[in-house]
């Protein structure tokens, strides 16, 4: 087994926060204006950062909020989860589907899949991310199967376009599958990169602090190059959570020649048969710096905020660094269709995905239901380099234009067809490149009379 120093040394993150502590403002400032070059941060920098007060808390928001816009613009990728099966042999102390809850289980037949899936598509979602506990009834094959069904499935106009997957650490043979059957990104969470943590909140295979450390550099051996990583937030200090977690990003990095595709933040919810009595629970102000620090240390990293937070909250991280969200979610096998089965944790945003696109586009966010950058083949390396030239705003925008265009024709109330429109006349004013904004003007009228899927 690979030594765990190689991603991150506790010693030197704990070295780093001390020698940081109690920073001049003179230091915070010249902090803040290299993040403006958007390259990136140090894990010194961002130790600094981390043991900063809230005195420079407003230009932290200003500044990440200028690279989040700069970057990817005005837009926000939605997803929804779709939980496939609860059934899970860990006991992780945080989850309500842990092996101590004698809640019946469930999982879904491939008829199930697909009626989930429907719903899905009928609520405008183009992008799933599956979830699944660990058990050996939950194969790899029966993972492979449910997601042929799920791309197999349509309803109406629509169909599911990308899937990603969240299912527990495995070996390469079985991250070589998944790569085969399409999936988007592959997404694992070390939950806790403080190794005696860790110990103390798992038991069963999970508890195995390598095997889930490792699992990334596994999935990279197995061909798939866009990766998420993600802390729950509330098990150990944030402030190193935050510093391990970079460490992480940058190992990546430097050893696959590109980092996480994506960030996951999330915070412990209540759950059926969980004890929430955490010492370590992060509170709003601290979780949005969080958002603002990681946007600041890597630019060109999305992040992922989920229904488990309060519609203030996401609201406030919308503008600080968050390029994807769920929304519309159910955290329980077949929970879209039946509410009462045992979910995972209870969400903190009930609004469904109409009251939640009202609500943004009144922020004048615009929403996407884009996938293509995966589907052409814009993954790994290619997806950075498109980021990184800036081509976001000729490709990412006009993208989002045409897949909300999409929502708009097949699922919007009367409520979003009013307001939609004018949010996306305005970024279609924007696009930077002459050509693309024509041909996406070209492309709307193909929408309205009936075509489907076009883009860019
Ligand atoms: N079972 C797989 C695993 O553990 O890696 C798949 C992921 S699990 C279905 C999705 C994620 O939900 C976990 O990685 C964990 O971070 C998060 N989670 C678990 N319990 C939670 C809770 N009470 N509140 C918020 N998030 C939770
Ligand atoms: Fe199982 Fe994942 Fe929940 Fe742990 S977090 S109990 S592995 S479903």
């Amino acid at each position: 087994m690979a030594d765990t120093r190689e991603i991150l040394n506790e010693r030197e993150i704990f070295d780093i926060l001390e020698r940081t502590k109690s920073p001049p403002k003179e230091k915070i400032e010249k902090i803040l204006s290299k993040a403006q070059k958007k390259k990136g941060l140090s894990l010194e920098d961002v130790g600094y950062l981390l043991n900063d007060g809230d005195k420079n808390t407003p230009a932290l928001f200003e500044i990440a909020g200028k690279i989040k816009q700069e970057i990817y613009g005005e837009r926000l990728v939605l997803f929804a989860p779709l939980y496939v099966s609860s059934f899970c042999v860990n006991d992780c102390d945080y989850c309500g589907f842990h092996k101590r809850n004698p809640a019946t289980r469930k999982k879904l037949t491939q008829k199930e899949v697909e009626d989930e899936t429907k719903t899905l598509i009928d609520m405008g979602h183009k992008r799933l991310l599956l979830e699944f506990g660990e058990h050996p009834s939950n194969t790899i094959d029966y993972v492979v199967e449910t997601i042929k069904t799920i791309y197999k499935t349509k309803s109406g106009n629509g169909e599911i376009r990308r899937v990603n997957v969240n299912i527990a650490a495995t070996d390469v043979e079985d991250y070589r599958k998944l790569k085969k059957a399409g999936i988007g990104t592959y997404q694992l969470f070390q939950e806790t990169y403080h190794k005696e943590t860790y110990k103390k909140v798992h038991n069963g295979p999970k508890a195995d602090y390598e095997r889930q450390l490792f699992a990334h550099d596994r999935a990279f051996k197995a061909g798939i190059d866009d990766v998420g990583l993600g802390v729950l937030f509330g098990l150990y200090d944030w402030r190193f959570e935050v510093m391990a977690l970079l460490a992480h990003a940058k190992y990546l990095d430097k050893k696959y020649g590109v980092g996480p595709h994506t960030f996951s933040v999330p915070r412990i919810q209540p759950a059926d048969t969980v004890d929430l009595s955490l010492p370590y629970r992060v509170n709003d102000d601290d979780f949005l710096k969080i958002i603002a620090i990681l946007r600041l240390a890597v630019p060109y990293t999305g992040m992922i905020i989920s229904t488990r937070e309060t519609s203030e909250s996401r609201r406030k991280a919308f503008k600080i660094g968050i390029s994807q969200t769920s929304s519309g979610s159910a955290t329980s096998p077949g929970g879209y269709s039946n509410k009462k089965v045992l979910g995972q944790f209870e969400i903190g945003d009930q609004r469904n995905v109409g009251q939640f696109l009202s609500d943004i586009l009144d922020d004048n966010l615009l929403p996407s239901f884009c996938t293509a950058c995966y589907r052409r083949g814009r993954t790994g390396k290619d997806f950075m380099e498109l980021a990184k030239l800036g081509n976001i705003h000729n490709f990412c925008r006009p993208n989002a234009i045409l897949t909300f265009k999409e929502y708009i024709e097949d699922y919007a109330s009367p409520e979003i067809k009013e307001k939609g429109p004018k949010v996306m006349d305005y970024y279609l004013s924007k696009i930077p490149n002459k050509n693309i904004k024509s041909e996406t003007k070209k492309r709307l009228e193909r929408i309205e009379k009936g075509e489907r899927d076009l883009y860019f």
